[in-house]
């Protein structure tokens, strides 16, 4: 099976993290800090927080930023459910912006509009869905003008920028999250991190992710008893990081560049071999660089004979591992417990019945695309039951 993803370890990065289980620390420790201070340098940005997930990211930035009960926070519905999850998390309500049907990122205009009908959220969390960097500065306007916080989720854009901004260096947001799932763009095997300017929601974060206790005598309100006295000042959780993922990550990061690069050879590859098939392709965004962890096409209906599902029974049949992104989360059956239901995100429900995910990975070879290509061609055109696919191969 040629997957739709995945991660490329190498001897050096293998040696890195056996490197720091020989040493003193496991979990987290200066290794952490290190991985820290270079992802911080990567995105351009005062701050990186490291966490066990970005879904563990999202939580603690929702609770930084003051989420609770009686807010709202709005998302995407394309998305992980995560995304919407860290709000729930935080017992606060969850309302959807519909996408643009062109990008499948969120609609600034939708966004725009919902504003003016709508009491603005607490907190808006735009997601760069397949690495296509979301109009951040847009953004930034509406929520100057609204008075709400952003919470950037880059699960799948640690690499893009927009305007030579790289995601990540919240010029235009409170806080980005990054996940280092090894499906994503670099891996820690379970990791995440938040990013952001704001010293004050740097050290919330912090002390979030490690059961909200500080052991910085400078910040005590009691008077200390000795070196062995902490405080906890808040309810946090133990999120962290460890020093054994936190070597992979950095070895991991020095390639980043690298793999956004081969992911766009290979992006700008498909757009070349798909052109005669009834498909949609990716827009390109002129003004990003895209990180590619997503090719995400679109079946024409008005050209192609086959439906979405057949096509990808085909594929998976086939030994090509496509994927769907996503499921839209207002229609999971949590989100319609609590009154959502279908029609109320049409955008994302229409785009969603004719969208599928295409393999793309650094490690992927050229011959690898060409099968993908060749088995996708043969499952578009052939009728069910005309063709026997063993035949053609
Ligand atoms: C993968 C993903 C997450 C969750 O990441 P984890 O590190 O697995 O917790 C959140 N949001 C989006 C958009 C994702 O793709």
């Amino acid at each position: 099976m040629i997957p739709y993803g995945r991660q490329e370890v190498t001897d050096d990065d293998i040696a890195s993290v056996i490197d720091v289980l020989r040493g003193e620390w496991l979990t987290q420790g200066p290794t952490v800090d290190a991985f820290e201070r270079e992802l911080a340098g990567c995105v351009n940005v005062n701050h990186a927080v490291a966490v066990n997930s970005a879904t563990s990211a999202l939580h603690i930035a929702c609770l930084a930023l003051g989420v609770g009960p009686g807010d709202t926070v709005w998302t995407t519905p394309n998305t992980f459910v995560a995304s919407a999850n860290c709000a729930r998390l935080c017992g606060a309500k969850v309302d959807f912006v519909d996408i643009d049907p062109l990008t499948y990122n969120m609609s600034i205009e939708k966004l725009a509009a919902k504003l003016e009908r709508e009491p603005a959220p607490k907190v808006l969390i735009p997601v760069h869905f397949s690495g296509r960097p979301v109009e951040q500065d847009a953004i930034a306007e509406l929520a100057e003008r609204y008075g709400f916080r952003v919470i950037e989720d880059a699960s799948h854009a640690i690499g893009a920028s927009r305007d030579g901004e790289p995601v990540g260096s919240c010029r235009w947001s409170d806080i980005t999250v990054f996940s280092f799932h090894p499906v994503k763009i670099v891996t820690t095997a379970e990791g995440g991190a938040a990013t952001t300017n704001d010293g004050a929601l740097a050290r919330a974060m912090r002390d979030l992710r490690s059961h909200g206790v500080t052991k910085d005598a400078d910040r005590f309100v009691q008077a200390e008893e000795g070196g062995w006295y902490y405080e906890q000042h808040v309810l946090g959780l133990n999120y962290r990081l460890t020093d054994v993922q936190a070597a992979l990550g950095r070895s991991q990061l020095q390639r980043l560049n690298a793999f956004v690069g081969r992911r766009e050879v290979l992006a700008d590859r498909y757009d070349t071999l798909l052109a005669q098939l009834p498909l949609e392709r990716p827009r390109r965004d002129p003004r990003a660089r895209s990180s590619w962890h997503l090719y995400v096409v679109r079946i024409d209906p008005t050209r192609a004979t086959v439906d979405r599902r057949t096509l990808y029974d085909r594929l998976r049949a086939a030994g090509i591992g496509v994927q769907v992104h996503y499921y839209p989360v207002h229609l999971q059956p949590y989100y319609r417990a609590l009154g959502f239901k279908r029609g109320d995100f049409p955008r994302a429900e229409a785009y969603y019945e004719q969208a599928f995910t295409l393999p793309l990975y650094p490690a992927m070879t050229e011959a690898d695309q060409d099968r993908v290509v060749a088995e996708l061609s043969r499952a578009l055109w052939t009728c069910p039951g005309t063709i026997d696919a063993a035949t053609l191969l």
